[in-house]
């Protein structure tokens, strides 16, 4: 995944200005950085919620946010070439926006069913090799009301998974949670980055979880990338001013 000189404004605000940054396959990528250096904005392009308003993203070689004119040249996707691409993205919220009126196991088969096409039993099947591997095996038939927030969580996690996505994309998924709860959802995020190779972009608060999951850690400050390396690098040793004073005052 690539992205070539991305702008995005909101009116005169620009919030990522030329910026350049790629991801390889199977790479897990944390963002931090202040509120508002544009972490978020970055999820939302490549979960089609915005739209670029210059510069190009790639996703496999393959213009995202653009597509292909039969000359050759690029301009602006439409709605079929998004919801292809969308197929290749799974992602979780910091609300983790279960449908309430469906049961867990439910939640889960139901855009494999009606989306990939599955057929049921299949979906299903891997639906339940997947709870158990967020630790809810014995949850299927639970409604999501039934179930704590780090529960929901897990079941929004195994709902991203059943997509096979090859990119997930975490947009602070434990900020909702009470405390008590946080450790279990990135104890399941660290197995997930253990035992599969999904690309993974993240967005988090939790810094010693940043450090053990990713490869390699970006520093944004005012939509532009003022460091970036190995998390210990980052972590241990920041060479950037800016990011020495964001760590300070967040660890
Ligand atoms: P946080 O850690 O607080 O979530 P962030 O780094 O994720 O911050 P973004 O949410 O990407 O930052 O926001 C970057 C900037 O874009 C902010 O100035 C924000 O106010 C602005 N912004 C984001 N979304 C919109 C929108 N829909 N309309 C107008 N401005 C927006």
């Amino acid at each position: 995944m690539k992205f070539d000189q991305v702008v995005k404004r909101f009116g005169s605000n620009t919030v990522l200005d030329h910026l350049d940054f790629s991801v390889d396959r199977g790479e897990r990528v944390t963002l931090i950085g202040p509120s508002g250096s544009g972490k978020t904005t970055i999820l939302r392009l490549l979960m089609t919620l915005e739209k670029v308003n210059d510069g190009v993203i790639w996703v496999d070689d393959e213009p995202f946010s653009h597509m292909r004119t039969p000359g050759g040249q690029l301009r602006p996707a439409n709605e079929k070439h998004l919801s292809a691409i969308r197929r290749k993205i799974g992602m979780v919220f910091q609300q983790f926006n279960l449908f309430p009126n469906m049961r867990v196991l439910q939640n889960i088969t139901e855009a494999p069913i009606h989306v990939l096409g599955q057929d049921r039993a299949k979906a299903e099947a891997r639906a339940r090799e997947l709870l158990e591997m967020v630790g809810l095996g014995d949850r299927a038939d639970a409604h999501p009301s039934q179930l704590s927030g780090g529960q929901q969580q897990r079941v929004a996690i195994a709902r991203a998974l059943a997509m096979d996505p090859e990119i997930l994309l975490l947009d602070e998924v434990t900020s909702a949670l009470d405390p008590e709860l946080v450790a279990d959802v990135l104890n399941v995020l660290r197995d997930v980055a253990r035992e599969t190779d999904i690309t993974m972009l993240i967005v988090t608060h939790e810094m010693q979880f940043a450090r053990d999951v990713s490869h390699r850690v970006l520093m944004f400050d005012h939509g532009r990338i003022v460091e970036s390396g190995p998390p210990d690098q980052i972590f241990g040793n920041p060479t950037e001013e800016r990011t020495q004073r964001f760590l300070r005052a967040v660890l």
